[in-house]
């Protein structure tokens, strides 16, 4: 009974591990990763008792050929639990140029069979409830927000990076962030009309050595309220679909004033994020949820009946190996 009850907790959370192929212009470079089975992943390694490999294991792991398409297969079922009033967060992790945004929204140049996990979950999620229209009546609505050095500020607003947003844990709503804006969506292409203004108030003030997107977590937050045509019940389920700040170490030694206060605010954030998932993983009584925004945020989305869904990104250059371990360790730890 109790080994059942160990199988269902872990069993809301699931780690993928992606692979980013090597860009065009990358050329005679050796892969770090040796390679890459179901849910084991192979990484060389050079230190100076010479060559060597570790290997880490998963819930999946997705090689550098994997498509946007077979990545959001497996994703699939968090979308449809969303509708029966579960709570999701799905994160992407890894170092700056790992692919994380590349998983979640797809690259600059978008294209139907490139958008990533955020534009196809929001269409499944229509498309479901269409599905179900007579049976349930549901309503969509989005949040957009973002975390920088511990404020969360609003990106639905074009002046929303000036105004540091409260979050609020009420018993009756659970938690949220009441000022920012929510905005009532009925299509995928609303979605993307507002993804797109959420992503330009975010680039405004940033230049191109100062791209604050690698060190703030993004967060778009789906909110489905459900109206059971028959009994008239309400269900209610959200997903958080978070692009987390870069998780490369910085080198104290060489950052000052800004750019190291922003440095220990992602360290500091990405480990309670660590600790709160594997607390949870290990079925602790105390989940440390209060030691960073990020996770105070996300307290009703993980843990309980929620289920979480992190996928690590790691980049394929030997440049990247010391990152790409500590990455697969991060990981290794939630799983
Ligand atoms: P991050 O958000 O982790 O900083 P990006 O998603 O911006 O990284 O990815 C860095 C670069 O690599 C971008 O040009 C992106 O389009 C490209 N890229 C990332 N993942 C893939 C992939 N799976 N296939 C092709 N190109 C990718
Ligand atoms: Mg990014």
């Amino acid at each position: 009974k109790l080994y059942n009850q160990v199988q269902d907790l872990k069993g809301n959370i699931r780690v993928y591990c992606r692979v980013r192929p090597f860009l065009p212009g990358q050329y005679n470079q050796l892969s770090t990763v040796g390679h890459v089975e179901e849910g084991t992943i192979t990484i060389n390694t050079l230190s100076k008792n010479g060559k060597g490999q570790k290997s880490f294991s998963f819930n999946k792991v997705f090689g550098p050929l994997a498509t946007q398409e077979e990545v959001f297969s497996d994703t699939r079922p968090l979308v449809r639990s969303v509708l029966d009033g579960y709570n999701v967060c799905i994160f992407a992790y890894g170092q700056t140029g790992s692919g994380k945004t590349f998983t979640m929204t797809g690259p600059n140049n978008l294209t139907e069979s490139s958008q990533g996990v955020n534009y196809r979950a929001l269409g499944d999620l229509f498309l479901l409830a269409e599905q179900r229209k007579d049976t349930f009546f549901y309503e969509v609505s989005v949040q957009m927000i973002e975390i920088y050095n511990e404020q969360v500020r609003d990106l639905l607003t074009s002046d929303g990076l000036n105004k540091r947003l409260e979050i609020r844990n009420s018993s009756q709503t659970g938690l949220s962030v009441p000022d920012a804006s929510l905005v009532h969506v009925s299509s995928t292409s609303d979605v993307i009309d507002l993804m797109n203004i959420g992503q330009r108030n975010r680039s405004v003030g940033a230049t191109a050595l100062n791209d604050r997107s690698s060190r703030s977590h993004s967060c778009l937050t789906v909110h489905v309220q459900g109206k059971d045509l028959t009994s008239g019940n309400i269900l209610r389920g959200c997903m958080h679909l978070v692009d987390l700040a870069g998780s490369e170490r910085v080198d104290k030694s060489e950052v000052t004033g800004d750019r190291l206060r922003e440095a220990q605010h992602i360290n500091k954030s990405l480990s309670a994020l660590g600790d709160v998932i594997s607390s949870l993983a290990q079925r602790n009584s105390h989940v440390p949820y209060r030691n960073s925004k990020l996770t105070q945020l996300l307290q009703d989305s993980l843990g309980g009946q929620a289920k979480t869904l992190m996928f690590v990104h790691i980049s394929p250059e030997p440049d990247a190996t010391g990152e790409t371990i500590s990455t697969l360790k991060f990981a290794e730890r939630v799983a």
